[in-house]
């Protein structure tokens, strides 16, 4: 993706400075130092919950097991736990603590279709064929959180600091099918300052503009009337053929749209058997732009060819959005803080065996460069100029973004250079390097959380940013309306057919130091003999 560095924009010059970031009072530095002591001696902790989480595995609007156990955790602890919020059944909000400022930590919890993988294994060696699991790495985010809260909260106790600590999980991230949602109904209404973990390769925080699409996510359903294929096809209409033409129209339409856009579809219903005419045929669509007003144009677009497809096939058609991700722009104020503190802790040591598990893994997807894990910090970004942002994927942190000061901690719980969204980006996510990036980034959330939780001129700071800078020209007009259900039935069906299978494969940290001692997998396994390409080409 391409960024521009340290961007500044006129109008940010008549903002003062953050004040003193650099330099903490003596009082909060004794406290960070804590909080960093604290996190260390919850690595054990940590390295359960990400080996836990993992193999879980489960999907968008499924994460059952996932959130049983996080919150079962944070009870533990003595958070208050509130379930099924914004009519979500695996959404959750646990809070800890009185009084303002209200912080809010969170991170996604679900995975990826097909991506089932065996984790410190440096090629495709699914943990069961076909089935689903961390392809994203999103089993390490709220570990993360949950460490970070801990080890703040024992400060709060002991130096009876006011606020409150919530917890909340991204639910069907890749679906973008929640955080739109817990906007509407008010679950960010109370809160001051949002920290948001997502796993990266680096330890790193950006302000303004990301780069990257905003996006909404709608579902067609055609309906025609069924006949004798073969009998009488004169008397059928195939809601299928408008399904068919609906995608043949977009892909011509495709090559006049702006560079900017993505738009990608599957067929959820193709019809029954081919002897019936298909009364009914569904197709679902990401439609992706870089703001607002494009991503409704996209979304207007789509329309037009829903409603040509059917005039041609004489056919209607209704449609539901399922999920909805705001273009993002992360605070400045937030950001800044932050960056101080990911100096102060900096990358983890990788072992000898992580970096031979990364190139390993660079080389057997035939990467140009085997470059391994990150060894050097990256800078503090800036906003990304409409110019220099050719899109890409979205979060819907992005809605969040536009209602609370709000930034994106990325921690290097993973391999650089991989596809995403594939069983390679599980690899790492349940090994050392995953667990000690969870370490890292859980010093730099609570030590960030510490600033806010001490400093109110901070908190007021980036609500300057919020109302003076970023919402100044530009307002969050929401994709979804009062009425939209969330779309809680994804993936009911995958998990399904799999989860019996992926129970045998929990992990049990009762009987095994780790996941990788459970599945009696050595660390790093790596190929002996060239790579999957050149044995195909053999
Ligand atoms: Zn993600």
């Amino acid at each position: 993706m391409m960024r521009t560095r340290f961007t500044v924009l006129p109008l940010l010059l008549s903002l003062a400075t953050t004040p003193a970031l650099a330099q903490d009072n003596p009082k909060v530095a004794a406290q960070k130092a804590d909080a960093a002591r604290g996190v260390d001696e919850m690595a054990k902790m940590a390295q359960e919950m990400v080996d836990s989480v993992f193999s879980f595995g489960e999907l968008g609007m499924q994460e059952v097991e996932t959130s049983k156990y996080l919150t079962g955790m944070l009870e533990k602890y003595g958070f208050k736990v509130q379930r099924g919020v914004a009519g979500i059944p695996t959404a959750w909000v646990a809070t800890w603590g009185s009084g303002k400022p209200v912080i809010a930590m969170g991170s996604d919890i679900d995975g990826i279709p097909q991506a089932s993988q065996k984790p410190g294994v440096a090629y495709f060696d699914p943990l069961i064929e076909g089935a689903p699991g961390h392809g994203e790495g999103h089993n390490t985010g709220m570990p993360l959180q949950v460490v970070a809260a801990l080890a703040v909260k024992r400060i709060m106790e002991r130096d009876k600091l006011p606020g409150t600590l919530m917890l909340w999980p991204g639910v069907a991230e890749e679906q973008l099918a929640s955080k739109a949602w817990y906007v509407r109904d008010g679950v960010f209404k109370d809160v001051d300052i949002t920290l948001f973990a997502h796993v990266g390769n680096n330890l790193g925080v950006s302000w303004g503009d990301g780069g990257g699409n905003g996006m909404v996510s709608v579902e067609y359903t055609f309906t025609g009337e069924t006949a004798h294929s073969a009998g009488a096809p004169w008397r059928g209409r195939s809601a299928l053929d408008a399904v068919e033409l609906m995608d043949a129209g977009w892909n011509y339409r495709r090559e006049h749209l702006r560079l900017s856009q993505r738009s990608h579809y599957v067929i959820t219903n193709g019809g029954d058997q081919p002897n019936v005419v298909p009364r009914n045929a569904s197709v679902w669509y990401y439609f992706r732009e870089s703001d607002q007003p494009h991503i409704k144009e996209l979304w207007d677009i789509g329309n037009k060819m829903a409603e040509g497809a059917a005039l041609m096939t004489n056919t209607a058609w209704t449609s539901r959005i399922l999920g909805t991700a705001y273009p993002q722009h992360m605070n400045k104020t937030v950001a800044e803080v932050m960056y101080e503190n990911i100096k102060k802790v900096g990358l983890p040591q990788w072992s000898e065996a992580d970096q031979t598990l990364a190139k390993a893994l660079q080389k057997e997807l035939g990467n140009a460069r085997q470059e391994g894990l990150a060894v050097k910090l990256e800078e503090l970004r800036g906003p990304v100029k409409p110019e220099d942002n050719y899109g890409g994927g979205s979060d819907d942190i992005g809605d969040i973004s536009w209602n609370v000061p709000t930034v994106t901690l990325r921690y290097p719980a993973n391999i650089p250079g991989l596809p995403g969204h594939n069983w390679s980006s599980g690899i790492a996510s349940a090994t050392p390097i995953a667990h000690k990036g969870v370490v890292a980034g859980a010093k730099v959330m609570a030590m960030t959380v510490l600033d806010f939780m001490n400093r109110p001129e901070l908190v007021q700071q980036a609500w300057d940013y919020y109302k003076n800078v970023q919402t100044k020209d530009r307002k969050y007009i929401p994709f979804i309306t009062d009425k939209d259900p969330p779309a809680t039935h994804l993936n009911a069906n995958i998990l399904a057919k799999y989860r019996e299978q992926m129970k045998k494969m929990y992990y049990d940290p009762t009987k095994y130091s780790t996941y990788l001692e459970q599945l009696g997998i050595q660390y790093p396994t790596i190929r002996t003999s060239g790579t999957k390409q050149q044995q195909q080409e053999q």
